[in-house]
């Protein structure tokens, strides 16, 4: 039975240890373990030798299973549930006392690792053993995620241990629980998030945060020609539908049995809360429609907004734009995103303040903003939605051609939203960034869009996390990046280079700007001016430039209303 008796107990301790299996559940998790792999009982501690030769298929995973049998050998049992008080000790301690994040930090690796471990070798013997057709990423996704499901509670085992921990400790305590369930279930997969590259770009409008996304596994070609063949399902509609808890998947839908969402009202509807699988930032969290309905920015979703900000104070929530071009990649399925975390835009200061007949009682003020973002301030949520809907409502019919606004071309709407909503000490805030998606032939993908000059670094929509100060870069950078560092040091032609021609213009424009580029300062050197081009995509974003004619055409727009 090779390690795979001993893995099935790792994985067992680890559910226990992090909480996912209640003591009671113990024995039933070992039987549905041992169910899914087509055991009929669980191998006798240190009887795993002697039998793996017999097993022509187990030598393809034989290699990680040796290097596994020494980590064993430093960690023996009796250890490990040593370490169960004292890391459950510590959690709970972390929560109270945010300085000790680092090692709740480290201890949360070491746990994600040891996961990673366990589920990989279950899956090289799940292949050895013709549990799974293929030994690609999408086939191994979807059937450790089926192994992830034995562990996990039912969805109103969720909701009612939410929901107690709302009622008698705070939403906060509430989410921390759920937030630490999504981890340590792996629908959040916590060692492909730590492949991520993030740094901080000091700019003249704050310190911006530039990630260069890693987390999303490239498709093994083997799983792409099968998704081209499969049949195209209308189960679930899209990855946001409430229909995902607890789908098995299939080659081209990811499996979600692992997945449980926390129901809110909000304005009266039933809405899904739950984090993103791919968390951008902390507690990156997505509330949805338990309908499949398209987005809309109007009155009810900022009534929505303050009414999930009410319910969870120390998250903000927003909403991507509902147009094509300045939303997000989803339009068909109307959700919010939200988290607990302070944006560049969240921090920078309202750099001129006016007030609207009628609504004095609100603070309203133009943001030290690369985007044009109004922000309103009051502690009546009410008032500020009453004043939002009256700017949405300009805006919405609003043309400037002086400033190349335009409401509609050819009948098709280009304004709209990007609202964002919080709680600022007692008060409640909206931001309202303007957005207007159409498009020229100088400009097709967008006049307010990164232009041609920045798509070598970034080409893809605007959507709300990138307003707010966060750039979400495609992967080929870090690739790209590595190259164009080693060619500068050399001294190579970049133009001559096919991958590299692309970044030529950009590397000879900041060059000039330090008096020496070297092995030492190369990689803080490309870092900030990878930072300085997001500045400048969300410039481009920017509806009303950051020049004087432009800010004189912004309070045009604010006069008008
Ligand atoms: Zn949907």
């Amino acid at each position: 039975m090779e390690r795979i008796g001993a893995d099935i107990r790792k994985l067992v301790s680890y559910g226990l240890r992090t909480g996912l299996v209640p003591e009671e559940d113990e024995i039933f998790t070992v039987n549905r373990l041992l169910e899914l792999f087509g055991l009929e009982e669980p191998e006798e501690e240190g009887a795993a030798n002697g039998t793996e030769g017999a097993e022509g298929k187990a030598a393809a995973g034989a290699g990680s299973i040796i290097s596994q049998e020494c980590k064993y050998a430093e960690s023996p049992e009796g250890q490990d549930s040593k370490c169960t008080a004292e890391s459950e000790g510590q959690d709970s301690k972390c929560t109270a006392e945010p300085e000790d994040q680092g090692s709740a930090v480290d201890a949360d690796a070491v746990l994600a690792a040891e996961l990673e471990g366990i589920l990989s070798r279950m899956c090289d013997y799940a292949y050895g053993h013709g549990l799974i057709a293929e030994n690609g990423v999408v086939y191994r996704d979807l059937f450790d995620t089926k192994i992830m499901s034995m562990l996990m509670p039912r969805p109103s085992e969720v909701i009612r241990k939410f929901r107690e921990l709302c009622e008698t400790e705070s939403p906060r305590v509430a989410t921390d629980y759920y937030y630490k369930l999504s981890r340590d279930s792996d629908y959040i997969r916590r060692y492909r998030i730590a492949r991520d590259m993030k740094w901080i770009a000091p700019t003249k409008y704050g310190d911006l945060d530039i990630t260069i996304n890693l987390s999303k596994p490239e498709k093994d070609p083997k799983a792409i020609a099968a998704a081209k063949n499969a049949k195209q399902s209308g189960y679930p509609k899209c990855l946001l539908c409430r229909e995902n808890e607890g789908y098995a998947g299939r080659i081209n839908h990811p499996a979600r049995q692992n997945h449980r969402i926390i129901p809110v009202t909000i304005n009266g509807s039933q809405w899904g809360f739950q984090y993103s699988p791919y968390v951008y930032y902390n507690e990156h969290c997505i509330v949805f429609n338990f309908q499949h309905v398209p987005m809309k920015i109007d009155h009810a979703a900022f009534c929505k907004l303050f009414d999930f900000v009410k319910q969870f104070p120390h998250y903000f929530v927003g909403s991507n734009a509902d147009l094509p071009i300045v939303g997000g990649s989803i339009l068909s399925h109307d959700h919010f995103q939200g988290g607990h975390y302070e944006f560049a835009m969240a921090k920078a200061p309202v750099e001129r303040s006016f007030t609207i007949d009628g609504f004095e009682d609100i603070t309203a003020g133009v943001v030290k903003w690369p985007m044009s973002v109004i922000r309103l301030n009051g502690p009546d949520s009410d008032r500020i939605i009453a004043l939002a809907d009256r700017i949405l409502e300009k805006w919405r019919e609003y043309t400037d051609e002086d400033a190349f606004v335009y409401a509609y071309a050819d009948n098709e709407p280009h304004n709209t939203i990007t609202p964002i909503a919080r709680k600022r000490g007692d008060n409640f805030e909206l931001d309202l960034v303007l957005r207007n998606n159409i498009t020229t032939e100088e400009h097709p993908l967008g006049v307010y869009h990164p232009h041609a000059k920045l798509h070598h670094i970034k080409k893809e929509n605007i959507g709300l996390i990138e307003v707010m100060g966060l750039a979400v870069l495609p992967a080929r950078l870090k690739e790209e990046m590595a190259q164009l560092k080693a060619a500068i040091l050399s001294g190579a032609n970049l133009r001559e280079d096919e991958l590299l021609a692309k970044h030529a213009d950009w590397v000879e424009e900041f060059a000039p700007k330090y008096e020496k580029i070297d092995a030492f300062n190369i990689d803080g050197i490309i870092e900030k001016e990878i930072g300085l081009v997001f500045m400048e995509v969300l410039e481009d974003a920017g509806v009303y430039k950051r020049t004087l004619e432009g800010q004189a055409a912004f309070d045009r727009f604010i006069e008008s209303i």
